[in-house]
C-alpha cells in the first residue's frame, strides 16, 4: 500500500473548545483580526473569541457576505493594515468567513501580490497564522487548505499546501445549535458531498476511505434525526464530526464533478452551496459505475434520491436550456473532471443538469 496524508492543522475538538483552550489561541500572537458574519453574534462564538483574547489587540470584520468575491480580499487588507501588523487571522463562521480569512492571511503576508496571484501557488509560500472556528457543520474548511472565492462570476478554489492550512481549528458543535432547518440541511449536504466525492474520487486512498465512510454513515443515520430534534446536542455533534472528517478527506482528494456542476446553481440561481452540489451526487454515482459507487448506493438503501425526498429537498427555480448550455461549457473545463470516475463529455454534462431539473424543479 502506498499513500500520502498531509493535514498539518492542530484540531481542538469539543464543547467549549475556545474558552477551555484560550492559552493556546493567545500564544499565537498579539494582534488578531477576526473575519466573521452576523451569525457569530447570535450563536455565542464571537463572545467566546473576544473573551479568550481579552487584553490582546483585536480587530473585527463582521460583514463577510456569502460566496465572497475576490475583490473583497484587498479591501479587507487595506482596511486593517494601516493601524498595526496583524499576527493571526481568525475565520469564524461558515465556509465564507473561513475561506476569506485564508485569502486575507496570504495577502497580508505578501503585500506585493495581486489578489489574482492567490491562484498561482508558485508566487507565495507564506501567510499570517490562520485559525478557523466553524459555526456551521458542513464546509470542513477548518481542516483544509482550500479557499473558494467568486472570480468573474465563477466559484474558484485556490490552495497552497505550504501556507493555507489553518494552524489551529477549534471545533465546537454547540455553535451550530441555533442554525435553522434550511442551513442545517444545506451545510450537512456539503459534508455529505465531500465525503461521497472523496470516497469515489480517483485520488482516494485507504485512509481517506475510512474517514469518508464514517462521515457518510453519520450523516445518513443522524441528519434525519437531527431535523426531527434540532436541539439535540448529540445529533449536532455527530454532524459536526462528520463534517470535519469529510474536510480531512477532500484535503487529500479534492472535490469531484458534483462540486463543479453545483457551483453554477449557486452563482446563477442563488442555491446554497451544499444543496446545489449534493443534488448531482446520484448522477455522479451512476455515471462512475464503479464498485465503490455501488457501496455508497447500498449504504443509502439503494437510492440517494429517496434519502433526499425523506429530508424534503426541492428547488424553487427554473432552469432553461440556455442556462444548461452555458453551464456545460464552464464545467467542461473544470479540473474536477480529471479526478472523477466515468466519462464527462458535453452530452454527459448536459444530461446531468437535465436530470437535476427533472428530479428537483418539477411542480
Ligand atoms: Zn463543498
Amino acid at each position: 500500500m502506498n499513500m500520502n496524508f498531509f493535514m498539518p492543522t492542530k484540531v481542538i475538538y469539543g464543547k467549549g473548545a475556545v474558552l477551555k483552550n484560550r492559552e493556546i489561541l493567545r500564544s499565537l500572537g498579539e494582534h488578531f483580526l477576526v473575519i466573521t458574519g452576523k451569525s457569530s453574534m447570535k450563536n455565542g462564538s464571537l463572545d467566546d473569541v473576544l473573551e479568550a483574547l481579552e487584553g490582546k489587540y483585536v480587530r473585527i470584520y463582521d460583514t463577510t457576505p456569502e460566496n465572497p468575491p475576490i475583490e473583497l480580499i484587498p479591501e479587507i487588507c487595506s482596511e486593517f493594515t494601516d493601524t498595526t501588523d496583524i499576527d493571526v487571522v481568525i475565520g469564524l463562521g461558515g465556509g465564507s468567513p473561513m475561506d476569506t480569512a485564508k485569502a486575507v492571511a496570504v495577502l497580508l503576508d505578501n503585500p506585493q501580490l495581486n489578489v489574482r496571484d492567490l491562484y498561482d501557488a508558485t508566487k507565495y509560500t507564506s501567510a499570517k497564522k490562520i485559525v478557523c472556528i466553524p459555526t456551521t457543520a458542513g464546509t470542513g474548511s477548518e481542516v483544509t487548505q482550500f479557499s473558494v472565492l467568486t472570480v468573474d462570476g465563477r466559484k474558484m478554489g485556490f490552495s497552497n499546501n505550504k501556507c493555507t492550512f489553518p494552524t489551529i481549528a477549534f471545533v465546537d458543535y454547540s455553535y451550530t445549535i441555533t442554525m435553522g432547518r434550511e442551513l442545517t440541511i444545506s451545510t450537512a449536504l456539503d459534508a455529505l458531498s465531500h465525503a461521497m466525492e472523496g470516497y469515489i474520487s480517483l485520488n482516494a486512498t485507504p485512509l481517506t476511505d475510512v474517514l469518508a465512510m464514517e462521515a457518510m454513515k453519520n450523516i445518513k443515520e443522524f441528519l434525519p434525526r437531527l431535523l426531527d430534534d434540532p436541539e439535540s446536542e448529540y445529533y449536532r455533534e455527530r454532524i459536526m464530526f462528520a463534517s470535519m472528517l469529510a474536510g480531512m478527506v477532500i484535503a487529500q482528494t479534492s472535490t469531484t464533478v458534483a462540486h463543479a456542476l453545483g457551483y453554477n446553481l449557486t452563482t446563477d440561481k442563488g442555491i446554497k452551496h451544499g444543496l446545489a452540489t449534493a443534488i448531482f451526487l446520484p448522477f455522479e454515482l451512476r455515471n462512475a459505475n464503479t464498485e465503490k459507487a455501488e457501496t455508497v448506493k447500498a449504504l443509502f438503501d439503494g437510492s440517494l434520491y429517496r434519502f433526499y425526498e425523506d429530508i424534503g429537498i426541492k428547488l424553487n427555480i427554473d432552469i432553461s436550456d440556455d442556462d444548461i448550455e452555458k453551464w456545460v461549457k464552464i464545467v467542461s473545463t473544470a479540473s474536477h473532471i480529471r479526478s472523477t470516475p466515468g466519462n464527462y463529455d458535453i452530452d454527459t454534462l448536459t444530461e446531468a443538469f437535465k436530470e437535476v431539473r427533472d428530479m428537483f424543479c418539477s411542480e
